[in-house]
């Protein structure tokens, strides 16, 4: 369909949730608000790790930890859920959305049933977005000694009915038992929350970008 500039918010409004647009106005270079979104919640557990916290308490921990480190940096952070309940997929893009000076950045923690899987990856669905996981990657990989298994393409659900800049991060497995018993530490939950911080200001050299700029 042949389409306008001006058009697109109506057409979004109509194609939601069945398609998701990128928002011409989205771009990596000018967002102020950041979406973290922390996977699962509620009854929704995630992954089950081999040992200690679930899925979904390390995601909602390390977005806790990411939150005053972008604030820190001049982003304006809204979380998708501060605590452990269920927020429905349509829910968390929703509030990204909403926000046309937003970046989405959905967390997650990573289960194969081979034990030995490990490693770090980041996911894009539009290819304008794949440059923000490739940053985050970069930043990640090797920060408690995981190894990058590389940014990819996916479609996911948070990512294909996104309309901003988005990625999702899956910070390590937690069925591998030596992988599982760092991520279990919060002292490494925090250098990855620090890492996630400089990925995600890495387009801006580091701090939001002043308003309007
Ligand atoms: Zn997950």
């Amino acid at each position: 369909m042949i389409c306008t500039l001006r058009c697109l918010p109506l057409l979004a409004v109509l194609l939601l949730p069945g398609c998701a647009l990128f928002e011409e106005g989205a771009s990596l270079s000018n967002f102020h608000t950041v979406v973290l979104d922390p996977g699962h919640g509620g009854y929704d557990n995630g992954a089950k790790a081999v040992k200690g916290l679930p899925e979904k308490m390390l995601t909602l921990d390390v977005a806790r930890r990411v939150k005053p480190l972008l604030e820190a940096r001049g982003y304006h952070v809204i979380m998708t859920r501060t605590t452990d309940i269920f927020i429905p997929l349509g829910g968390r893009t929703g509030i990204s959305n909403a926000h046309p000076d937003a970046a989405f950045v959905s967390i997650h923690f990573n289960s194969a049933s081979r034990r030995a899987a490990n490693g770090v990856e980041t996911f894009y669905y539009n290819p304008r977005s794949a440059p923000f996981a490739r940053n985050i990657l970069s930043e990640i990989a090797c920060c408690y000694g995981s190894h990058s298994r590389g940014v990819k393409y996916a479609r996911y659900y948070v990512l294909h009915h996104n309309m901003r800049p988005a990625t999702l991060l899956e910070l390590g497995f937690v069925s591998n038992p030596a992988e599982n018993a760092k991520l279990q530490d919060p002292a490494v939950r925090q250098r990855l929350a620090e890492r996630i911080a400089v990925g995600i200001a890495k387009g801006h050299g580091g701090r939001a970008p002043l308003i309007g700029g």
